[in-house]
């Protein structure tokens, strides 16, 4: 069975990311009165802690969501320099709308200036769902399987919203094409196993045979593996092979070498960057990441090494 769990990550910058991305898409998708259809295809356990004891053991939220939210760092003493950076100018920088969106999005889930719970992607999108749209979801491992479907119950969402413990790779193809002609897929995988490559690219590519006008957004890790670099450009080529439209937006926070802790103990820097690959893209998100990219670097990057990269075609 496999050992990841996103309650050690949420909230980090990939899910800074993947989320602003994905709101980003909603909010334009639902703009339409026709209903839509949503597929999370991994969708994890919908709901986490941040002051829980998985989310206080990696820390992870810390290098993303909560960096968002500090405080700009107090006005400097008389006569002394502010500190040098931009990260100090960002924080204090308005929000790009896309950003401020999802930082809303987060607020509203917690009381005023706490951030203890963190929506995964399933709640996320049933904030901004309509009455007439629809939610499967699919999650294998059987632990956060349980909890999803708690955490779903909880909402009384009735048919709105299906979730299935089961293979979302394999189960997609079911719901497509959906009988209104509008959908968005998303599929974030953990890649904890080798062959989650292959399998996206499969999926995606039967996807685009079955329903070709559908919004397929795949979120992927930037890490020392040539399937992971490869990913975006094997999308790439389905996408254009379909005449289809895309979008591959990248977010860099750190270098991604081993350092030494101050015990001179060698430490892994944890993932380090991550993307998005997005097919049939609205037309809007180009423009809304273009703003919130170079916050997010400015407010989330450690050192010289943080960046981002954004391409549409
Ligand atoms: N999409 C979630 C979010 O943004 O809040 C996070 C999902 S997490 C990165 C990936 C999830 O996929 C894990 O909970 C894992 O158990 C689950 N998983 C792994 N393989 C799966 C598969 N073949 N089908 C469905 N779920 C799977």
């Amino acid at each position: 069975m496999f050992s990841y769990r996103h309650a050690f990550h949420a909230g980090n910058h990939a899910d800074v990311l993947k989320h602003t991305a994905l709101m980003a898409i909603l909010q334009h998708l639902t703009q339409k009165d026709t209903a839509l259809l949503v597929v999370d295809t991994h969708a994890g356990a919908g709901l986490y802690r941040l002051d829980g004891d998985y989310a206080q053991t990696s820390g992870e939220a810390d290098e993303g969501l909560l960096r968002l939210t500090a405080k700009p760092a107090a006005s400097p003493a008389p006569g002394k320099k502010p500190p040098a950076g931009g990260a100090s100018k960002a924080a204090t920088a308005e929000r790009a709308p896309a950003l401020q969106a999802y930082l809303d999005m987060v607020g509203s889930f917690n009381a005023k200036g706490r951030h203890r719970v963190y929506p995964g992607s399933p709640f996320i999108i049933h904030q901004l769902l309509r009455e007439q749209d629809r939610l499967k979801l699919f999650e294998l491992h059987p632990t956060d399987a349980r909890t999803l479907l708690a955490n779903i119950g909880q909402l009384n969402a009735g048919r709105q919203i299906e979730v299935f413990d089961q293979d979302g790779f394999e189960g997609l193809k079911k719901f497509l094409p959906p009988p209104s002609r509008r959908a968005l897929v998303l599929c974030d995988p953990s890649y904890e196993i080798k062959s989650d490559y292959p399998r996206v690219v499969a999926m995606v590519s039967e996807a685009l045979q079955r329903f070709a006008t559908g919004t397929y957004m795949v979120w992927y890790p930037l890490i020392p593996r040539p399937e992971s670099h490869d990913l975006p450009r094997k999308l790439k080529n389905l996408a254009i092979k379909a005449g289809k439209g895309w979008l591959n937006a990248s977010l860099n926070i750190k270098s991604n070498k081993l350092g030494k802790d101050a015990a001179g103990e060698v430490v892994r820097p944890g993932l380090s960057a991550s993307g998005i690959f997005v097919i049939n893209p609205p037309h809007t998100l180009k423009a809304a990441l273009k703003e919130a990219l170079p916050q997010m670097v400015a407010l989330l990057g450690q050192d010289q090494h943080a960046s981002f990269e954004l391409e549409s075609g």
